[in-house]
């Protein structure tokens, strides 16, 4: 199957008339093919958006409204067969793409079609003066969407559906690894009356097309997910033009247990945050540390659990742990799981491939737990991004604050425990843009999201992606 380009309500191949392989990870095989777009695309489709912009900028809040909340019926609509385009390109199981991705792609479309009603700003009287400010929000205009390959469709209508509801246009570019769902986000807007050219998808990898797209001088913003070294280059690239950029990359994120937390709930929670989507989000628990009193039977427990999941066809509903998303990503995890021995750790479980019937050439690993000896070996230092865990016991708080907060990382952060006064302690001081307590991913899309240190700049989520969307005018009037 080919795949075509979305420019001005229209499908188009690429102006190059070169073209690249979609892969199936369950199956090891090729599948498709999708647009190798460069700079000429991407100038295309920036002159519709162009075009586009005014008149949609004019829209009334309410025909915005009600457009954006029929993107997100008809993702209702066509769920199932989302679900199973997001599962063959990802190697998730259909299940988790029909329970959470393509939901939570219909939620993102339907939570900005109503904020954007209820998106204010600010006035202020200046006293003796005779005068009052106002605060105009505008759109930019002309904005860049890029979002990577483990959550598909769920990050890249994170980041459409505000920018839309703010009153922009869009250039959004998928992975080159998942960009099937986006391509059937095309037919889904032109049917739900997006007028052509506010929405432009373009596909391609990152270096033509992302490049070409953060390199534009008319595309006024970049919302970028992604990793952190992409994320550095793409802020290289546009300070100089000085777009607007709202970051989101890289964790490396504690789970930090303690001997108070509520046991059942607190393992069943972790298993589920140390290898849902295989391990592949960005929220992820990679570094577990455990209260040294609970170690041992936390240690024993969590193995059995984790030998438990079953790895399999993502197709199957007997699956817990589906492939990973491509070859070159399954030895980078693999090669990780190799350092162990030279680190002085144990793999506890997993670390190896696991073959799958009927799909022997599909890139499957068995979850992976590994003890490590120290918190600043590379196994607990830099993003694996697969099924792929590690283990620590620690003594006292302040010990574990300290391995917690020691990595460039600063994403997401989850702590288990009942203490009060603890948790009002820890909170504060964990260096997280999000920290959960006694739960895991739970996510109120009224909540700011984002990370510190080498995980990303700005924040995304509620008002927070409307303001990164709009320019802040004040107007000064004198009476
Ligand atoms: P990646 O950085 O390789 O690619 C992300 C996107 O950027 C893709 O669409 C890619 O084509 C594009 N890209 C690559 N080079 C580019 C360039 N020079 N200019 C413009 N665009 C470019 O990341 P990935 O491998 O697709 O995704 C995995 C990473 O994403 C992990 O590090 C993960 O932690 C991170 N992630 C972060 C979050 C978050 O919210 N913080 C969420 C999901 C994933």
């Amino acid at each position: 199957m080919k795949i075509t380009n979305y420019i001005n309500g229209s499908f188009s191949p690429p102006l190059s008339g070169k073209w690249l392989n979609n892969y199936n990870p369950a199956e090891g095989k090729v599948y498709g093919q999708i647009p190798d777009s460069d700079h000429r695309d991407v100038d295309l489709a920036v002159a519709a958006a162009k075009k586009a912009f005014k008149a949609w900028a004019l829209t009334s809040l309410e025909n915005r409204q009600r457009v954006l909340q029929k993107i997100s019926d008809l993702l209702i609509v066509h769920i199932d067969r989302l679900a199973e385009a997001e599962s063959i390109d990802n190697g998730k199981p259909i299940a988790l793409a029909k329970s959470v991705d393509i939901p939570r792609a219909a939620s993102n479309f339907r939570f900005f079609a109503n904020a954007i009603t209820q998106f204010a700003s600010e006035s202020h009287e200046s006293i003796g003066a005779n005068a009052i400010n106002y605060t105009l929000r505008q759109p930019l205009g002309v904005v860049g969407c890029i979002s990577p390959w483990n959550l598909p469709l769920y990050l890249f209508t994170w980041k459409i559906a505000p920018a839309l509801a703010a009153g922009n246009c869009v250039i959004a570019k998928p992975s080159e690894v998942t960009p099937m769902t986006a391509y059937l986000l095309g037919e889904i807007c032109t049917a739900a009356g997006l007028p052509n050219g506010v929405l432009n998808i373009i596909h391609g990898t990152g270096q033509s097309t992302g490049q070409a797209i953060v390199a534009h001088p008319e595309i006024k913003a970049i919302s970028f997910t992604g990793g952190t070294q992409t994320g550095a280059h793409i802020a290289r690239v546009a300070a100089p033009l000085f777009k607007k950029l709202s970051l989101e990359l890289g964790g490396k994120n504690p789970t930090i247990i303690f001997a108070d937390a509520d046991y059942e709930d607190m393992l069943h929670t972790t298993l589920r945050s140390s290898f849902s989507n295989q391990g592949q989000i960005c929220l992820c628990g990679s570094r577990i540390f455990v209260a040294a009193a609970i170690y041992e039977k936390f240690k024993a427990d969590f193995v059995a659990k984790t030998k438990a999941l079953k790895v399999g066809h993502p197709a199957l509903s007997t699956t817990d742990i589906g492939a990973l998303v491509s070859a070159e990503h399954l030895e980078k995890v693999i090669s990780y799981i190799e350092r162990a021995p030279a680190e002085g750790a144990t793999v506890l479980c997993g670390g190896h491939r696991v073959t799958v019937e009927d799909a022997p050439n599909g890139y499957y690993l068995a979850p992976t737990i590994i003890e490590v000896p120290s918190n600043s070996c590379s196994l607990n230092q830099e993003e694996i991004f697969g099924p792929v865990v590690t283990l620590m016991p620690f003594e006292t708080e302040d010990e574990v604050l300290g391995y917690a907060n020691d990595v460039r990382y600063g994403l997401s952060a989850t702590l288990w425990t009942n203490n009060l006064k603890r948790t009002l302690r820890m909170s504060t001081q964990l260096e997280a843009g999000i920290v959960w307590v006694n739960t895991w991913m739970l996510r109120d899309l009224r909540t700011p999201f984002g990370g510190v240190k080498s995980s990303g700049v700005g924040r995304e989520g509620g008002f927070e992606a409307l303001r990164f969307f709009t320019e802040t005018k004040n107007v000064c009037l004198k009476y």
